[in-house]
């Protein structure tokens, strides 16, 4: 065991503060990970919020980590001392089920070990990426290629796989119109991955505030659902909807915007439940479907395409005393369009 810095919710809704946490010796198959960065996703926030119930507190929030390699153990095969590596949103899976076989550990049957907040196969309570070091599986550990910088890719780990793997399983690419709900950490990176996959974008954003941004980042088009007309004005064009909002949403009115045979499918998380009147997907035989992060294997492809295409998060790199006012600028949606913490700042 070795004890290293670390920021740590002590209770639901309490400030984070900068607190020290065990991590275990590095096992036969394990790498200890030099942390250097950790982006914040809203996740991070629901559940040091205990907005989805059952946080296990102290928390130390953070999946969308890089850093480096600074041991690994006898077994280890696939990552080296002084690799440059990453971590996302889970750490271990039962490995042999259908799921897993299939390179979906993110729906183990037996259920995946998340980064944080959760126990894993030996009984421990698992800690995330706003602290220096963590100790991971070499098999959950993804590499971060050559052209990626470890800032930019952190919230690759979870912000991009999770937009990149239903943009994937949904056929996001030339001849399609895919509409993005919400231009945060998850929809900004939807909307950079669908244009590179060659579809046809639009952001579906509260307000035009963000207008320019999203042109740039690769829409084609921009509207506001703050205005009703929107909804008239969109009627049955898309092929694909990706939600990436974190509150609840009115998700009949946005199945108004697709085409027959349309899929929206959701990643948000909102701490509440929605409802839906199910005739809004009777006519046009609508999918309305959920999607949760990726598999390792597809992480890894998800960053050697990201590389490829130059596409990185759009950042702002923060100190750790800066975590709580960060989490109240991501409640505000005023993030444009990542934090990245800054670990050496720990
Ligand atoms: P984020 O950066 O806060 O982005 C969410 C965006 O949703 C905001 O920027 C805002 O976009 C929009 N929004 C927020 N409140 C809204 C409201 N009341 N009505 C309409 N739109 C609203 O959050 P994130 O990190 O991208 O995460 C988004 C959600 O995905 C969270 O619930 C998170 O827990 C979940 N998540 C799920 C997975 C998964 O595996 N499925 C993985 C990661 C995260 P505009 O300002 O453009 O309107
Ligand atoms: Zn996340
Ligand atoms: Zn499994």
């Amino acid at each position: 065991m070795t004890t290293v810095a670390a920021y740590a919710a002590p209770a639901a809704k309490a400030p984070l503060e900068r607190t020290t946490i065990e991590r275990r010796a590095t096992g036969e198959f394990d790498v200890l990970i030099d942390i250097k960065y950790a982006g914040i996703c809203h996740s991070d926030i629901h559940q040091a919020h205990d907005g989805w119930g059952g946080s296990i507190f102290p928390l130390v929030p953070g999946h969308e980590i890089t850093g480096i390699v600074t041991e690994a153990g006898p077994g280890v095969t696939r990552h080296r001392v002084g690799d440059r590596v990453g971590v996302g949103c889970m750490v271990d899976s039962c490995r042999e089920c259908e799921n897993c076989l299939a390179g979906h550990e993110q729906y183990c049957l037996r259920g995946n070990t998340a980064t944080y907040n959760a126990v894993d196969r030996n009984g421990d309570v698992t800690y995330g990426g706003y602290s220096t070091h963590i100790v991971v599986d070499e098999n959950f550990v993804v590499r971060i290629p050559d052209g990626l910088s470890l800032d930019v890719a952190a919230p690759l780990l979870c912000a991009g796989i999770t937009t990149y793997s239903p943009l994937r399983h949904w056929n996001a690419g030339p001849g399609k119109k895919v509409a993005v709900i919400g231009l945060g950490g998850l929809g900004h990176m939807a909307v950079k991955t669908a244009h590179a996959l060659g579809a046809e974008v639009t952001v579906l954003s509260q307000s035009l505030r963000k207008k320019d941004d999203g042109l740039r980042l690769g829409a084609d088009h921009y509207y506001a659902t703050g205005d009703e007309a929107t909804f008239e004005q969109l009627r049955g064009t898309f092929d694909l909807i990706v939600s990436t909002v974190s509150a609840p949403l009115d998700l009949g009115a946005f199945l108004g915007m697709l085409k027959t045979d349309g899929a929206l499918v959701n990643v948000g998380a909102p701490e509440e439940p929605v409802s839906l009147n199910l005739f809004s997907l009777l006519g046009g035989r609508k999918t309305l479907a959920g999607s949760a992060i990726g598999g390792i294997a597809e992480t890894q492809e998800m960053l050697d395409f990201c590389a490829e295409r130059g596409l990185g998060s759009e950042i702002e790199v923060i100190g750790a005393s800066q975590i709580n006012e960060a989490y109240d600028r991501v409640l505000a949606s005023d993030v444009r369009y990542r934090f990245v913490i800054d670990v050496a700042t720990i």
